[in-house]
């Protein structure tokens, strides 16, 4: 199994503000944490540093007015009319080479997909990449470039199927946006439900349009969902769809917010029930490109796509965390030692909540969905 790991040091380079939740050191932090465990120099592994995608190979799928204002906006000073374009204070910052970071993430997920496609690989892990809400002239949920679109839209201009998973705590809205007509991009996103939860959709009746209809599947989740609750809903919904869809190439995009720890939501899952996650995804795609995504507890970032990385290459990290790591541990305040999480199980009460709502919607799926693709 050839694999490859997209991953730069020039993140260090950009910052989006000491105040902004997305702190681009985790991306060093859970690259250190990969070398302690002797990942970052595997046999059947190659290591590429991305080069910055050009302007031309981002507006295949970005409005070109609005890559001009993200070009203005690289001095770290917002344009006059930069709000129109999503980007300000708040959550989308104006930030001193935000287009120069932009440009790093698209062409790391794009050398992802370019791995795959040449044969180089087939399994690849761009762990900085998954900024799944950018949309065509909007910057939205501290994403201003859609590299997952990029990336699939890579495979799609050779004429190949994709499907789409993403696991983050947040709808995969800005991916959904870009295929919702597509019947050859199947795009499945589970999340904290939308009326709870940034960016406010991915309801189940959101399942495409036109000739995309039944092609966008969406399992929203109650607070507090655990591990317990969230693989089985996994089971029953993801399985069946990569058996009727057969792609031909998976993007998967890993964000860690839904972590019991993660400030923003309210999902409950531990790095163990992650890492299954990512270990079926794996065992059911052909070929695979695995991307980051949210994750602002940063010792789960580094755990959980430091485990990630391990299941694309098969291999069973020791539970205890390295002793080479142990600076980092300590200046990151881990709140524990190994890479897996210890037992803290939910009052019975939410579980049963999760467990209710979770099947509501796992049935909604079978009706609405499953027809499409005779399940
Ligand atoms: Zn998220």
């Amino acid at each position: 199994m050839k694999t490859a790991l997209v991953h730069s040091e020039a993140w260090k380079r950009f910052d989006y503000g000491p105040q902004h939740p997305l702190r681009m050191e985790r991306l060093g932090l859970t690259w250190r944490l990969m070398q302690a465990y002797e990942l970052a120099s595997l046999p059947q592994a190659m290591v590429r540093a991305p080069e910055p995608a050009s302007e031309e190979a981002i507006a295949v799928y970005h409005a070109t007015d609005y890559l001009e204002m993200l070009k203005a906006a690289n001095s770290g000073r917002a344009p006059a009319a930069a709000a129109r374009f999503g980007l300000g204070p708040g959550d989308n910052p104006v930030f001193p080479g935000l287009w120069e970071a932009a440009q790093l993430c698209a062409g790391g997920s794009i050398l992802a997909a370019d791995l795959i496609l040449s044969g180089e690989a087939e399994r690849v892990f761009h762990f900085a990449g998954g900024l799944h809400h950018a949309m065509p002239s909007r910057a939205s949920g501290f994403c201003y470039v859609n590299d997952a679109v990029l990336a699939i839209l890579r495979f799609r201009a050779r004429g190949l199927r994709v499907l789409y998973i993403d696991i983050d705590a947040h709808h995969g809205d800005g991916v959904q946006h870009a295929f919702y007509g597509d019947p050859n991009v199947l795009t499945i996103s589970t999340h904290e439900r939308g009326d709870y939860l940034f960016p406010g959709t991915g309801f189940v009746e959101e399942a495409g349009s036109g000739a995309g209809v039944g092609y966008s599947v969406n399992l929203p989740l109650e607070p507090f969902t655990d591990s317990d609750v969230y693989l089985p809903a996994f089971e029953q919904i993801v399985p069946p769809l990569f058996g009727a869809f057969r792609p031909d190439v998976v993007v998967a995009q890993l964000g860690i917010d839904s972590h019991r720890t993660d400030p923003l939501t309210h999902l409950a899952l531990d790095i163990q029930g992650f890492t299954r996650a990512v270990s079926r995804i794996t065992e059911l795609s052909p070929k695979l490109v695995c991307l980051g995504g949210g994750g602002y507890d940063l010792p789960n970032v580094a755990r959980a796509w430091t485990a990630a990385w391990a299941v694309l290459n098969e291999i069973e990290l020791a539970p205890a965390l390295p002793a080479s790591f142990e600076a980092d541990m300590e200046r990151y305040e881990f709140l524990t030692v190994t890479l897996w999480d210890p037992p803290d199980p939910l009052p019975a009460e939410r579980r049963v909540r999760a467990q209710e709502f979770v099947q509501r919607q796992i049935d909604a799926v079978r009706r609405t969905i499953f027809p499409t693709h005779k399940l």
